[in-house]
């Protein structure tokens, strides 16, 4: 007999959701078929999706915590004894070092429910820093939301990129990294529809677009503002909207003046005629939406330029209507969760920490004494690493996230850990490259055994169910967070999240009258359910019966005055620009749809290994491989401006400009090389920051 679950893709911010079914002798996966009345992904999905049952086989059942020993041998312990040594072993280094010893960083893939208990016991209890993987790629969003919008709120829904009739995309290459999305762009069934790509790279998506603006090396702020000086010459301004609903236009205006066309185009690379053409396409559209993602937000000016193309849509009127919007595409799958209920940006469901009335709030719903809830933001990624470097911080406990790979300058992270005295590693698989120096590894199952909730990037919560059973001494994140908060001793401060589902009912206590707001979905609505977008307040029901809904249609956004803000600021001089010695820009990415991340789990997909390289590689531009006489698939050692080198194989394109060379970001050698440089206000690394130069590898010599 075949049992169906519906169940959610615990990959990319799409969250597909997926009919798993499942032979119910067996017990095994035999069939996996994308949702058809699913509103995100309309009966289709991606390769990544369609092979999650693959890890029915790939991971290991039943395994237990591990424990170095002195001589570097594990030893497996019973998850009890596993949790009493985690738990022992902070107290210990928070006794002897002081609380902010201890620190954890999370990701953007785990249930919305592990990661706010997460942020309870480390957060609140142990009043430890933690930060996620998210900082690694959508901090820069959060951060424009809170200071543009007033709240990290991406207003849009999917079904805009159907109704809009001009279609920005802006450091994005969704063919490649949100396939689905740029399903729904070939949905857009308005006639004489443009799609415009804004990208050094001629990407995949560049090269399906009709037109593509191939602009230099991190030349996009200043191209967004004389776009904007532009549009404000000619007047092509919605003025009514803009006096309804925003502020700073006035000073936005007055900052303009110095970015005229021929400072665009003399620093962009375009020519003036491009810049004039893509002001004209902008215009000309009834409605305009922009999206950006990861060549944006992982810059050294990354929230300024996120809030350049924000002061676009927010000047044109182009924002809370159909098909319009200044759209932030969201990397991981749950990272909308994590933003707002990890704990470690802003309180569990928002707010500031020095907050009293949101303090006194959660402290009723959760049922604990003010002062236990944490008091500041966590200190970010970085300076929890060089926390860790400088010794200060001697315990680290990370999950579901390979930071020894992900990490930007990757080699600081793997000096780092070797300092550490308590270093717990949480994750499906031990052989992730981030467990090598780990001190007790945490094995959990995978996300079709789990049960939670998931949001995706146009703030849908979803349902995960178990698809499979966990075997005897199977345990989940979730189980995890909660033995070791118990082995701590949090006694009255854990009752309420006894189980996801208890949690999932205290988040939505948190969330009442906040932006986020989901009192009126429930656990069992969202079961084979079409999800629920936020805001979705109890008693609201019926006005949001709409299946696709966006935010500030009327206009009135999160900030204090209800505007929403034009925030701006000088271009500022690249911290490392290209040299003599250092001549190429080294930029990074996705390499194939089937590819995620690390590839911790995509390399057991046998159709992503069959089409895969399973070496680094990189693309170069065929001028400069003649100049070099340099061949398809020879090796050349690249060295960073951040001390390190690593050998990748060459493939030859004239997709990249002659000054860069493009690495998919799959292999551990890519981010050996980008910069330990990030953005000021958001902490995101500027990871398409290096700058590089390269030897040829010659034939039969030793290059690895
Ligand atoms: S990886 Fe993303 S696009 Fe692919 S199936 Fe999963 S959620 Fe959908």
């Amino acid at each position: 007999m075949l049992k169906k679950v519906q169940s959610v893709c615990n990959y990319c911010a799409l969250d597909c959701n997926l009919d798993f079914y499942v032979d119910t002798e067996s017990g095994r996966i035999v069939k996996t078929v994308p949702v058809k009345d699913y509103p995100v992904n309309k009966g289709f999905c991606c390769i990544k999706g369609l092979s999650l049952s693959k890890q029915q086989t790939t991971v290991k059942p039943d395994s237990l915590p591990k424990i170095r020993q002195e001589d570097g041998s594990f030893r497996t312990v019973s998850w009890e004894d596993g949790f009493a040594h985690v738990a022992g072993k902070i107290q210990e280094l928070q006794t002897k070092y002081g609380r902010e010893s201890v620190a954890g960083i999370s990701t953007g893939q785990l249930t919305l429910e592990e990661f706010a208990l997460y942020g309870h016991v480390m957060r609140n209890f142990l009043h430890t820093n933690v930060d996620g993987n998210t900082r690694l790629c959508m901090a820069t969003a959060a951060v424009a939301h809170k200071q543009s919008f007033g709240f990290d709120a991406p207003g849009y829904t999917l079904k805009d990129l159907e109704l809009s009739d001009t279609i920005v995309f802006i450091g994005a290459n969704p063919v490649v990294s949100h396939p689905i999305l740029w399903g729904r762009v070939r949905e857009n069934r308005i006639p004489g529809h443009k799609v415009i790509v804004l990208d050094p790279r001629r990407s995949e998506t560049a090269r399906n677009a009709d037109y593509w603006y191939g602009l230099k090396w991190r030349s996009d702020l200043l191209l967004l503002y004389t776009v904007a000086h532009q549009l404000m010459e000619r007047d092509w301004v919605d003025h009514a909207f803009v006096d309804a609903h925003t502020e700073g236009f006035e000073a936005f205006r007055d900052f303009l003046e110095p970015y005229t066309l021929a400072r665009g185009a003399e620093g962009t690379g375009l020519t003036e005629t491009q810049i004039l053409e893509l002001t004209e396409l902008i215009h000309t559209g009834k409605k305009v939406s922009f999206w950006w993602t990861m060549g944006v937000n992982q810059g050294y000016e990354a929230v300024r330029t996120a809030q350049a193309v924000i002061n676009l849509a927010l000047m044109t009127g182009n924002i809370g209507k159909p098909g319009t919007g200044a759209n932030s595409i969201t990397g991981q799958c749950n990272a909308m969760a994590s933003r707002v209920f990890s704990n470690t940006t802003m309180l569990l469901g928002g707010g500031e920490f020095a907050d009293p009335v949101r303090r006194r709030r959660l402290s009723r719903v959760l049922g604990v004494p003010e002062d236990m809830l944490a008091e500041k933001p966590t200190l970010p990624y970085d300076r929890i690493i060089e926390g860790i470097r400088k010794g200060e911080i001697k315990g680290l406990w990370i999950l579901c996230t390979n930071p020894r790979h992900s990490w930007t300058n990757n080699e600081t992270f793997a000096e780092a850990v070797k300092k550490l005295e308590l270093f717990v590693v949480q994750d499906i698989y031990d052989t992730i490259e981030s467990a090598e120096d780990c001190t007790v590894f945490f094995p959990v199952v995978p996300g079709l055994k789990k049960e939670g909730t998931y949001i995706n990037l146009e703030r849908r919560l979803s349902a995960m169910r178990p698809v499979l059973s966990k075997g005897e001494n199977e345990r989940s994140d979730y189980e995890v967070i909660l033995g070791v908060g118990r082995a701590l001793g949090m006694g009255d401060a854990l009752k309420g999240w006894e189980t996801p589902r208890d949690c999932f009912d205290l988040l939505r206590e948190c969330s009442r009258g906040m932006p986020e707001e989901f009192t009126g979905v429930t656990w069992e609505a969202l079961e084979n359910s079409q999800g629920r977008q936020w805001p979705w307040p109890e008693g609201k029901e019926a006005e949001l019966a709409e299946p696709e809904r966006r935010l500030y249609g009327d206009g009135v956004f999160f900030t204090p005055s209800g505007r929403a803000k034009f925030i701006f600021e000088e271009v500022r001089p690249n911290p490392m620009p290209q040299t003599e010695e250092f001549p190429f820009v080294f930029n990074t990415g996705r390499g194939t749809v089937g590819q995620w991340h690390t590839q911790s789990r995509t390399k057991e997909v046998r159709f992503v290994e069959d089409v895969s390289l399973k070496k680094p590689y990189l693309y170069m531009n065929s001028q400069v491989a003649a100049r070099y006489n340099i061949h398809y698939m020879d090796r050349i050692r690249v060295f960073s401006i951040n001390g390190q080198n690593a050998v990748f194989h060459v493939k030859i394109t004239d997709d990249v400009q002659p000054g860069e060379l493009y690495a998919p970001l799959h292999y551990i050698e890519c981010n050996r090389l980008t910069p330990s440089s990030y953005d000021p206000y958001s902490r995101e690394p500027n990871y398409k920051g290096a700058v590089v130069r390269f030897e040829k590898c010659e034939e039969g010599e030793d290059c690895v």
